[in-house]
């Protein structure tokens, strides 16, 4: 909390134990928004919110400030940099605001800011309704914004409208062009927003407290229903976390590799990437230019543009790497948005791959790793319901009783000591980054085994079991099995000692 001289609450900010966790898991892209709500005695609430691996809104903590100055902002920035450990977010979106804008580049200097989209458009009608060829005025602005595929294509698309009617002298527009770089998506589409099209993004970040909260609600009331509201939100990532184990939608190729983004990829982000895969109907490969290991592909895709449908044919390069079947695009869709587009899809799928590097499967849309945020304990979270809490219990039961022996001798305590240690090295079944087992047995979909001591590796459903020949059968299934593995291997290891 930030008082005034007067003792007088300035500020406040909050963010609990599990929103902390998920920023680390989901913080890469963050949007800020004060223009949500604001409470009766006119300070605006501040919300920090990102986006989880199905693409819901999950928050990363709040504020409720009292004025917008770039002071108020710096404040609330640093304590909540300081809550998050000190890690800036890579990019960070917020609306137009000059004083939020100091503070960004005084606290997270290092991080790319735009603008939300949804609030600049959304001025149109106040700034431009008294033109004349209002309605023509806005379709051109929409389809410069929406459907330039790069800054050159922007510029003219632009141009053409400042033109045609005669804008040159409008400053709302003169100064948004000046700033373009800051919203336009075709400026934007280097840096990695997690599919936070601004749009959606802020009308969630505004459904989030929607019903909980409103213009009336008193502080104390604010912190009660901040609790029901996040406990709405963590039931709505569980329920999409039981549903994408227990189902799956189709895939829509015979490709193999789309198999693999299947089986990885919680099923919204699948969607997004089978979404490009059915785009492949639209694109042919018009050329294709060879220079050494790289190949260079031009392909064409038929657009529809505006409300009018008509269509436009846009041109895209894709380059793929003959060696390591890499591949990357001039649309960017998966640099910015983390899903591989159905240009560089026409390209693998004409080569037929079967498989591609693990690197173009991001472990943000992964259905299959254990995230830590979930197994922190919050109020509104009902942890004690789940299975991994009466695990964990019973393993915290068993370090309490096997520390009560030995905690009172030098030459137990280090025994027991070594022993944990060598059962932490052994459990680290998966590697985080791409959820592979890291035991040289299980690190390949074959039965590459060491010695015998790999019984089967199941590539398909992800899962292990072994027998090393002393006692410790062990079994993980890698993308959930982490936590059971670890206690069967826990009670081998206690038994042989
Ligand atoms: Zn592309």
């Amino acid at each position: 909390m930030d008082v005034d001289q007067e003792h007088r609450l300035r500020s406040v900010f909050w963010a609990d134990a599990r929103s902390r966790e998920a920023y680390k898991e989901f913080g890469d892209a963050v949007t800020f928004d004060t223009t949500y709500l604001v409470n009766k005695h006119g300070m605006p609430f501040a919300p920090f919110v990102g986006v989880n691996h199905h693409g819901q809104s999950v928050l990363f903590g709040c504020g409720l400030l009292s004025q917008e100055d770039t002071d108020s902002f710096v404040w609330l920035f640093e304590a909540w940099l300081s809550c998050m450990s000190g890690c800036s977010p890579n990019a960070i979106i917020t609306d137009q605001c000059r004083a939020m804008q100091n503070a960004i580049s005084i606290v997270f200097p290092k991080a790319q800011h735009r603008w939300c989209l949804w609030h600049i458009l959304k001025k149109i009608p106040e700034k431009l309704k008294v033109c004349e060829a209002y309605d023509s005025i806005k379709s051109g602005i929409f389809n410069a914004v929406y459907d330039s595929l790069n800054q050159e294509e922007f510029e003219a698309n632009w141009g053409h409208v400042i033109d045609t009617y005669e804008l040159g002298g409008n400053e709302w527009l003169n100064g948004l062009y000046e700033e373009r770089h800051r919203w336009v998506p075709a400026f934007v589409k280097d840096t990695f927003w997690a599919g936070m099209s601004t749009t959606q993004r802020s009308e969630s970040i505004n459904h989030f407290f929607d019903g909980y909260v409103h213009s009336n609600t008193t502080l104390k009331q604010f912190v009660e229903q901040y609790e029901n509201a996040m406990g709405k939100r963590v039931q709505q990532e569980e329920d999409e976390d039981v549903h994408c184990f227990n189902a799956q939608i189709k895939t829509v190729s015979p490709y193999g590799f789309e198999d693999q983004f299947q089986q990885a990829y919680t099923i919204a982000k699948f969607k997004d990437f089978r979404d490009e895969v059915a785009g492949k109907i639209s694109c042919q490969i018009e050329r294709v230019m060879v220079v050494d290991d790289m190949e260079e592909f031009e392909i064409e895709e038929d657009i529809k543009i505006g409300e009018a449908g008509f269509l436009k044919t846009s041109t895209f390069h894709v380059r793929f790497n003959k060696q390591s079947k890499d591949a990357s695009c001039t649309c960017r869709l998966f640099e910015f948005k983390g899903i591989v587009c159905k240009h560089m899809f026409v390209v693998w799928s004409k080569k037929k791959l079967t498989q591609v590097s693990e690197k173009y499967i991001l472990r943000r849309w992964r259905k299959d790793v254990r995230r830590n945020h979930t197994f922190v304990k919050v109020s509104y979270a009902n942890w004690e319901r789940k299975p991994e809490w009466h695990r964990f219990n019973k393993m915290l039961v068993l370090f309490h009783r096997v520390a009560d022996k030995a905690f009172d001798s030098d030459g137990k305590s280090e025994r027991v000591m070594a022993k944990l240690l060598e059962a932490e090295v052994e459990n680290e079944v998966c590697d985080d980054d791409t959820n592979r087992p890291m035991f040289p047995e299980v690190q390949k979909d074959s039965i590459s085994l060491t010695a015998g001591r790999h019984r089967r590796w199941d590539g398909k459903r992800k899962a292990a079991t072994w027998d090393n020949g002393d006692g410790c059968v062990g079994s993980a299934l890698v993308s959930w099995g982490r936590a059971s593995w670890w206690c069967e291997s826990l009670a081998a290891t206690m038994a042989r000692w």
